[in-house]
């Protein structure tokens, strides 16, 4: 076997100085949960496939054709996660975080579907979610948008290229009378629809509004909306919603036809949108599902959450970030043995006195000239030479690689005043 071993079609490695971005990507969004008061939790990648049957819904792009499922050697059939918002929720349930509770939990990781790979499309992505349960008012949306708007702020988005789309998805009465319109509709105008919105007609129509064949999205415009069956508290949710949200001053943009690809969601969706990204422009999504806890075998509790594509969100601001990451304060060039024990204590004295630095020794010998360009390369800020002379005289040189400044020869007590 000659071929080399290449990683899986649409899952990636993210070499050194992508998770230097990416680090500092997920810290920034970290931080800010934890100024709203947030709490992490993790659950497993594998599940039992039922969970995701259960909760997503059978009809839907994810259960039927992106899940990665597979019966173990034990006989049952699991699938590795393709969202978050059903384990998450599956755990509360199980462990009785939610019951007569409020909860704000956030997770982050790795998630699965078998999609077509594209920029922005993978078939293994990360996720930053939010899911919040026991509260049923519109300020927990609020909050949630607040949120996310306050994460684009921290991890320096522009906001300029970024729209914000709402849309309410009613109660299960509303969604009934405009399912039955909606499939009349539909069958009215059945020979434009293609083969996945044909079978939908019956099974999920409302799915069918997400379609991304342009030509049944042309009948979409003309097609009955959902808000037009809304009963007056749902649409009074929204309504008060909206008045928040102009209030705070965040944009919205009503979009009618706005539904989400998972079945659980009721009242509330919404969508962070950029049109830096082509097709794959939408970097986060969420709403309320407010029965799903219900559906799940829980207690009624309303709930709420979004979660945020991890690898859409990093391209946009990659470069940002990129002038942001740590660097390397100082790499030790080493010259000859003796120096070799001296500069594995100098090593030591500045690391445990100056923690926030990070310093490299060189290891594996060389030449100055070699040592000097592993420095460069290192993107130090300085090099600290060692040689004879400077262990004879227990003294450092120090150059600097970044800046044009004469480099200077100090005692090796106050070597931590000179970085
Ligand atoms: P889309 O309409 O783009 O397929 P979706 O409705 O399937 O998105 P969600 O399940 O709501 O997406 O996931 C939330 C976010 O996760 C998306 O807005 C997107 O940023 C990201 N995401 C979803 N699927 C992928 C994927 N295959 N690769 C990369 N990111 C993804
Ligand atoms: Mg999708």
């Amino acid at each position: 076997m000659s071929d080399n071993i290449q990683s899986i079609r649409g899952m990636h490695d993210f070499a050194p100085q992508d998770t230097a971005t990416l680090r500092l990507l997920e810290s920034k969004l970290i931080a800010v949960l934890g100024q709203y008061g947030y709490h992490e939790v993790r659950t497993p990648i594998v599940e039992k496939l039922e969970l995701f049957k259960r909760s997503i819904g059978a009809v839907t792009d994810i259960v039927e054709k992106e899940m990665y499922a597979f019966e173990d050697r034990g006989g049952d059939w699991l699938a590795l996660r393709p969202e978050g918002t059903a384990s998450t929720l599956r755990a509360g349930v199980q462990h009785g975080w939610l019951h007569n509770q409020q909860q704000r939990f956030w997770y982050l990781g790795p998630f699965f579907r078998r999609e077509r790979p594209q920029k922005g499309r993978y078939r293994q992505f990360h996720q930053l979610g939010v899911e919040t349960f026991g509260m049923a008012g519109p300020d927990i949306d609020l909050e949630l948008i607040l949120l996310s708007h306050a994460m684009w702020q921290a991890v320096g988005l522009n906001t300029d290229s970024l729209a914000l789309q709402i849309n309410t998805l009613g109660d299960t009465q509303a969604r009934a009378e405009h399912r039955q319109q909606l499939i009349s509709y539909l069958s009215d105008h059945h020979d434009k629809l293609d083969e996945d919105a044909q079978r939908r007609l019956h099974t999920n129509p409302l799915r069918i509004l997400d379609s991304k064949n342009p030509e049944v999205q042309q009948l979409i415009k003309n097609a009955p909306l959902l808000f037009d069956y809304l009963d007056t508290e749902a649409k009074e949710h929204f309504e008060r919603l909206l008045a928040m949200l102009a209030q705070v001053g965040i944009q919205v943009q009503h979009n009618p036809t706005l539904v989400r690809g998972l079945d659980y969601y009721n009242r509330t969706v919404f969508e962070w949108i950029t049109t830096q990204l082509g097709a794959q422009g939408t970097i986060c999504a969420g709403g309320r599902y407010d029965s799903l806890v219900g559906q799940m075998g829980g207690r009624d509790t309303p709930a709420a959450g979004f979660a945020i594509g991890i690898e859409r969100l990093h391209s946009l601001v990659e470069q940002v970030l990129a002038t942001q990451t740590p660097q390397l304060d100082g790499y030790v060039v080493v010259l000859g043995d003796v120096a070799t024990e001296y500069a594995v204590a100098v090593c030591q004295q500045i690391r445990s006195s100056c923690p926030h630095l990070a310093i490299q020794m060189n290891c594996g010998g060389g030449s100055i000239k070699s040592q000097m360009k592993r420095a460069d390369r290192a993107q130090a800020r300085l090099a600290i030479i060692i040689g004879d002379d400077e262990v004879n005289k227990r003294q450092v040189t120090i150059k600097h690689l970044q800046a044009d400044t004469p480099q200077i020869v100090c005692d090796v007590e106050q070597v931590t005043e000179h970085l």
